[in-house]
């Protein structure tokens, strides 16, 4: 059954059973997760950061930015969370797909451009190492 609207709850860690239909947010480790809202029971893990997802609060309800791309389940299931409400996207074409993570990944790279125009420095090697080590977190996590 595909899930049409959402609610949040805030959490510290995320439950080991995560029901249908609520986002859990973990601000203290700047994570959320949820079921895939297409029922299919796989769990979408969104890191919160910059250059990852955000989620916004408006009249208590939920939007989660940019949208939920499960490409790498079988579902496949491509939607949005605005306002509490989960927005369902087509099933999209592997072009647009790959378009769409092109564009992801100039954001990323922009992203990374203003810090470190701000910085005027490269990232320094911890940071670095730290990105290689969440990297490698989610990888081993699949
Ligand atoms: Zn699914």
């Amino acid at each position: 059954m595909t899930i049409k609207t959402i609610d949040y709850e805030l959490v510290e860690f995320i439950p080991e059973q995560l029901e249908d239909g609520i986002l859990y947010i973990s601000e203290p480790y700047n994570t959320a997760a949820h079921k895939c809202c297409c029922g299919c029971g796989e769990e979408v893990i969104t890191p919160l950061n910059p250059t990852d997802w955000s989620v916004k609060f408006t009249n208590g309800k939920v939007s989660l930015f940019p949208s939920i791309g499960n490409w790498s389940f079988a579902c496949r299931s491509h939607y949005w969370v605005r306002g509490g409400q989960v927005l369902w996207s087509y099933d999209m074409s592997e072009e647009a797909i790959q378009r769409g993570r092109d564009i992801d990944r100039k954001l990323k790279e922009q992203y990374f451009e203003d810090i470190n125009r701000d910085k005027g420095a490269a990232p320094s090697w911890t940071a670095r190492i730290g990105n290689i080590l969440k990297a490698l977190g989610k990888w081993l996590k699949k």
